[in-house]
């Protein structure tokens, strides 16, 4: 059976798909199949192989078997050498990974030439300089000679969501194998592509086989299968709360496995009527809310708007906002692809129509782009109250609400009227107002005069159920550690 495809993207790029599993640096068949679908067009890409338990279970003996076949006492130099290797051929091969992220994701090509891939291996480099500099401590202890040593965990599962499937990839991979760890990743089922073509690359930089395992399939199959496989001494997991709350109990069920979890998000925007300049305080706004079509855990879903500016910022967030095109991924001028599927796409719509009928005005958009693919138009929503649907759940689409506000009581309890706590924004030109919202938010990450703006040296994760542990950054290397402490008697 040909584990490879020939696809022909809608601007004429030419790719060969991995369709296979990848475990012990080969592809090979799994159990079944599943589909993955073009959002653009609705249309099948291909079929690639869905783990089931026999896979999941050679994925975990393959990484179990290269942990304590020699990673696990790898030179830091060499995980280093590799790592930045993968980041050479993946900066070398930008274009092809692109191009796939934007087929099987649905983002604009320039998003994935700019962000996902670049992401990925600012990642891999990121977290190759961290090899050699995690140190243990010598502690004072009376008579005895007392260190710490920082041992790696073992097999690490990482379960990915479809959003960015290769920079989340890279966010579980690049710490675990930093500290000699060995994974196993299974990506969403509607995203396998990206992730199979870096299994090739894997081989090429040379990494040992059964270091980095990949594998498709379901959720609730291979996901959970994961989740509960004795032999994975952690799992990190990125996605919806609900399965959040699933790997948990999968955790628990099993090997109390470390689990690391980051969820969803209804993070809120405030915008002071002190704003230096409104038109950049609108045009970060909207990259809040619409980036990536608003799949995005950390999405500005809510806006705060202080009274003085509120009919201002209205009036200029919706002219910015419809003034984006929606539609081909591929085209430069492109700001907004698709939703990821049919169901997310039905789910994004019926939060536009709740939030109609529960009373709040649709100012802008709110309807299908086109007639196939999953594309919906930027919708704004004001007179919303707090308890609303929309003002409370995480739709994951471009659908934003905006509620005035008067002053810094009423907006930080209006901002914490939520479950979820991953990022806020607060736009201002006072510097001790910047600072003490931002001390008051509950929220892993609060940007100061922009948003969405994320990067490896700096720690992300969330507040309330929005998550536990951090990703990026030296903060994530606790993740992929535990710590052994050694207590010598030296007879004093
Ligand atoms: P999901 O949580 O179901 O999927 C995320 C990953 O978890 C996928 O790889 C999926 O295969 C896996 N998974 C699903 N069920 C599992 C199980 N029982 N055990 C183990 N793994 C399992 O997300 P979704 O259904 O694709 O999207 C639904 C909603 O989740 C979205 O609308 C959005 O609100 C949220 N979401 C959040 C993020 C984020 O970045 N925080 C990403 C994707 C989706």
């Amino acid at each position: 059976m040909s584990l490879t495809t020939e696809f022909t993207t809608a601007d004429g790029y030419k790719l060969t798909l991995n369709t296979g599993l990848f475990i012990n640096n080969e592809f090979v068949e799994g159990s079944s199949t599943i589909e993955t679908i073009n959002p653009s067009t609705g249309q099948v890409i291909t079929a690639v192989q869905a783990a089931e338990a026999k896979e999941v279970d050679a994925a975990v003996e393959a990484a179990h078997k290269a942990y304590y076949g020699g990673w696990k006492n790898s030179c830091p130099r060499e995980r280093a050498r590799l790592m930045h290797k993968l980041a050479d051929l993946v900066e070398r091969d930008i274009d092809e990974l692109a191009h796939i992220e934007t087929l099987d994701n649905g983002k604009p090509l320039k998003d994935a030439l700019s962000f996902d891939v670049p992401g990925l291996a600012g990642q891999l480099r990121y977290f190759a300089g961290c090899t050699d500099k995690v140190h243990g401590k010598v502690i004072e202890t009376q008579g005895k000679l007392s260190y710490t040593i920082h041992e790696p965990i073992g097999v690490c599962g990482g379960i990915i969501p479809w959003n960015f499937p290769l920079a989340m990839l890279s966010w579980k991979i690049a710490p675990a194998l930093a500290m000699s760890n060995t994974v196993v990743i299974k990506t969403s089922e509607l995203t396998p592509l990206s992730a199979l073509k870096l299994g090739s690359l894997i081989v090429e930089a040379g990494f040992p086989p059964g270091v980095i395992n990949i594998i498709t399939g379901y959720g609730h199959v291979a996901g959970d299968l994961l989740a509960r496989h004795m032999k994975v001494s952690k799992i990190a997991f990125t996605g919806s709360t609900a399965v959040g709350r699933l790997i948990m109990k999968a955790a628990a069920e099993t090997n109390l496995k470390k689990v690391t979890l980051e969820l969803g998000g209804k993070s809120p925007n405030i915008v002071f009527d002190d704003v230096e300049n409104l038109d950049e305080a609108v045009f970060w706004s909207r990259l809040g809310i619409y980036m990536n079509a608003g799949q995005v855990c950390c999405a500005g879903s809510r806006i705060f708007v202080q009274e003085g500016i509120y009919d201002q910022f209205i009036e200029k967030f919706k002219a910015l906002a419809a003034s984006g095109t929606v539609g081909n991924p591929y085209d430069a001028n492109t700001i907004q692809g698709p939703q990821i599927s049919e169901r997310q796409f039905e789910r994004v719509m019926g939060y536009i129509e709740s939030g109609k009928e529960e009373g709040a005005t649709c100012l802008l958009g709110g309807n299908r782009v086109g007639d196939s693919g999953y594309f919906i138009e930027p919708t704004i929503f004001t007179d919303v109250t707090t308890k609303m649907k929309i003002m409370q759940e995480e739709i994951f689409g471009p659908v934003v609400a905006i509620t005035k506000f008067k002053d810094v009581d009423e907006v930080i309890a209006m901002a914490h009227d939520t479950d979820y706590g991953l990022a806020a924004a607060v736009f201002t030109s006072s510097l001790k107002r910047a600072i003490t919202v931002s001390n008051r938010l509950e929220a892993g990450t609060v940007w100061v005069n922009c948003y969405n703006q994320i990067s490896e040296n700096v720690p992300f994760g969330g507040y309330k159920q929005s998550g536990n542990g951090r990703e990026n950054s030296v903060y994530a290397l606790d993740n992929y550690t535990q710590i052994k402490a050694v207590k010598i008697n030296i007879g004093l």
